[in-house]
């Protein structure tokens, strides 16, 4: 049924570059492919802590990823996932990372921002990251239990302040002794994928990977 649907949908909405717009079946075109390989981080770990065991971001934030990013958080245009989702995909190395976890969390919103928005861009491309490397996606433990103020508005050390409390845990029997990865779009000062990550280890993960997609 996906399938055919997936296929009416093409036709209606051809598959396009997310970054140049030009159509593409692979929602990225060769041009682009190459262009975002500038923005690419080449170490490894980018941050490890007592709750976190390993963390990896795949772009620097920067030119045409931060251009697109915001297209696709502010401007309703949620076909643009596919677009990031073939680009995790198609990164060998950041692949073999998350075959490690069992189950893939995205850091969620609060339910009013996401009906006000529709969709929350982070859930939509870990579904098709998990989709495609047969890894368990859970959206019913990791809650978003304060509508805060967005951390783009304020200072580094307002936005700890800002996160603190913000999640919390239910159902966590499915996480006990799992390898959780947690998954976000931008990393910046880290507070809130440091958040996520304690109060999923204090309930019980056995360890814990983060990869956010680029890095400020
Ligand atoms: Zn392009």
């Amino acid at each position: 049924m996906n399938n055919i649907l997936d296929n009416i949908l093409s036709l209606i909405y051809p598959p396009v570059c997310g970054f140049c717009g030009k159509i593409d079946k692979n929602y990225i075109c060769k041009k682009c492919s190459l262009k975002i390989k500038e923005y690419e981080i080449k170490n490894d770990c980018i941050t490890k802590n007592m709750y976190i065991d390993e963390g990896y971001s795949i772009f620097r934030y920067k030119g045409i990823i931060r251009d697109t990013f915001i297209k696709y958080k502010f401007n309703n245009k949620p076909y643009l996932s596919k677009t990031f989702s073939k680009i995790i995909l198609k990164n060998k190395k950041i692949c073999g990372i998350l075959k490690k976890y069992d189950i893939i969390i995205p850091v969620p919103v609060h339910k009013k921002r996401k009906q006000k928005r529709g969709y929350n861009q982070t859930e939509i491309i870990a579904r098709e990251i998990a989709k495609a490397l047969d890894i368990k996606i859970v959206t019913d433990v990791l809650i978003k239990n304060k509508n805060i103020k967005p951390q783009s508005q304020l200072t580094k050390r307002d936005r700890k302040q800002n996160v603190k409390n913000a999640f919390k845990v239910q159902n966590n029997k499915k996480i006990i002794n799992k390898s959780i990865l947690i998954f976000d779009d931008v990393y910046t000062t880290g507070s809130t994928i440091n958040e996520c990550s304690k109060v999923i280890k204090l309930a019980g993960a056995k360890n814990i990977g983060i990869l956010t997609i680029a890095k400020d």
